[in-house]
């Protein structure tokens, strides 16, 4: 089989990752790629979706899988699929679920899908009589993409108005903000659940924790995340039931009542208040970094869970995962998430990939010059330790984490530290 890769990060690295122990992959192709995917496969540049459909048609692409959440909501499933082509991933229509959170919220409420109290609005009169209803904190989101800044945790009522009116005046988020939702503060702790769905029927994927803050003990701003782990001992069985009946369940079937029957990855924002599940958010794709610590654990071939997702055949899988733990420490450039950094050069001592079985890395921020990786900003690469233990996993992460070296390299030094206290 030939599987083309959408994307550029350590998400779509990983993915390749996956494809490249899979023994009915013959070859990878990666659209655009970083410095790193070569070493996995081929890397493709085209002007467009459509350009990028002709080049998956020309050289026989069997199956094309879609990482990040721009190209799904600009539409390319459908570009691919105008052309006969097999894709993994959401429509543009069901992928209004990330791309519009009024569309969103109005989902969840159209389908009594449990979630916070809210309204909807580009009026910012309406908005502010509703927050004089609210106590605090009160949430003010941008209806649009905001690569996961457009919520505005409010202390105060002003602040909250304040938030409204640079949102709807276009000033904090251009287009995005034009809509608003204002919705109230839920009180929990929040857990992501990974689906395959095709159209009809899923698959659920061990539950992942993210580490969304910059420094240790979840200090400091927020980034794209900084590590994750899974499987979490955060949820029971009593849960994961809850969350199958009142979310999973009505969203496809909403989903297909909408005419947009959701295909590709459900990623579901869950705030956990009193043991009842309520849906923050979806987004329609794999995160960054939990992708990086799910494909390994994943032991069917990648290849036939997303093509038979792809193709409407998900209910005759039998969906495996190996019994192990994985952890992901992300490490970053010198000055993320505020600013570029200076490129540095990669250097991964030697005895890496001889001596740990149970380590690799995942590359995301980095370009090949001359034969050369070098860091060139953001999120650089992960660490990635997989073991029998949560413990276990998190040792090799880090041992990994002294071995790989470049100029300002930054990484959290605590990734799983809730988990520890429950592992074996
Ligand atoms: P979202 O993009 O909607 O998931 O929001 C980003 C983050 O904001 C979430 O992961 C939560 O930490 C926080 N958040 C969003 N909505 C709420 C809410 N209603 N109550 C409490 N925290 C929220």
């Amino acid at each position: 089989m030939k599987v083309m890769v959408v994307g550029s990060g350590g998400r779509e690295y990983s993915i390749g990752l996956a494809l490249k122990r899979d023994p009915n992959v013959t070859e990878i192709f990666f659209a655009p790629g970083n410095g790193a995917t070569p070493q996995l496969g081929q890397n493709v540049t085209c002007k467009d979706y459509e350009a990028l459909a002709d080049f998956a048609k020309e050289n026989g692409i069997d199956l094309t899988i879609v990482g990040p959440e721009t190209a799904l909501v600009a539409g390319i499933v459908d570009s691919f699929k105008a052309k006969g082509l097999v894709i993994f991933g959401a429509s543009k229509a069901a992928a209004r679920l990330e791309g519009s959170k009024i569309f969103m919220k109005n989902f969840l409420s159209r389908y009594y899908i449990p979630t916070a109290k809210f309204i909807e609005t580009n009026d910012a009169q309406k908005a502010n009589d509703f927050i004089e209803t609210l106590e605090l904190p009160i949430v003010v989101k941008a209806d649009g993409l905001c690569a996961g800044k457009g919520v505005i945790i409010a202390q105060s009522k002003e602040e909250a108005k304040e938030a409204v009116a640079d949102m709807l005046s276009g000033k904090s988020f251009g287009d995005a903000g034009l809509g608003v939702v204002v919705e109230e503060f839920l009180d929990g702790y929040e857990l992501s659940l990974f689906v395959i769905c095709d159209g009809v029927d899923y698959k659920i994927l061990p539950a992942a924790q993210d580490h969304k803050r910059l420094k240790d003990n979840d200090i400091g701003p927020n980034t794209g995340g900084m590590g994750a782990y899974a499987p979490t001992p955060l949820i029971d069985d009593v849960l994961y039931k809850k969350v199958e009946e009142r979310v999973i369940k009505p969203t496809l079937a909403g989903m297909q009542n909408e005419n947009a029957p959701f295909e590709g990855v459900l990623f579901i924002g869950l705030m956990i208040v009193k043991n009842e599940p309520i849906v923050l958010e979806y987004n329609v794709r794999f995160g960054d970094p939990e992708c990086e610590i799910l494909m390994p654990l994943l032991k069917t071939p990648a290849s036939e869970l997303f093509y038979k997702a792809a193709t409407g055949n998900l209910k005759e899988l039998n969906i495996e995962f190996f019994d192990k733990y994985a952890i992901a420490v992300v490490m970053a450039s010198e000055n993320y998430p505020y600013g570029d950094s200076k490129p540095s050069e990669i250097i991964v001592d030697k005895n890496v990939h001889a001596g740990l079985e149970n380590t690799h890395i995942s590359y995301a921020g980095v370009s090949l010059e001359e034969g050369k990786l070098y860091a060139t900003g953001g999120r650089v690469l992960l660490c990635v330790g997989v073991g029998d233990s949560i413990k276990e996993a998190r040792e090799f992460a880090y041992l990994l984490c002294g071995q790989v070296h470049f100029a300002g390299k930054q990484f959290r030094s605590d990734i799983a530290y809730q988990a520890l206290k429950h592992d074996k």
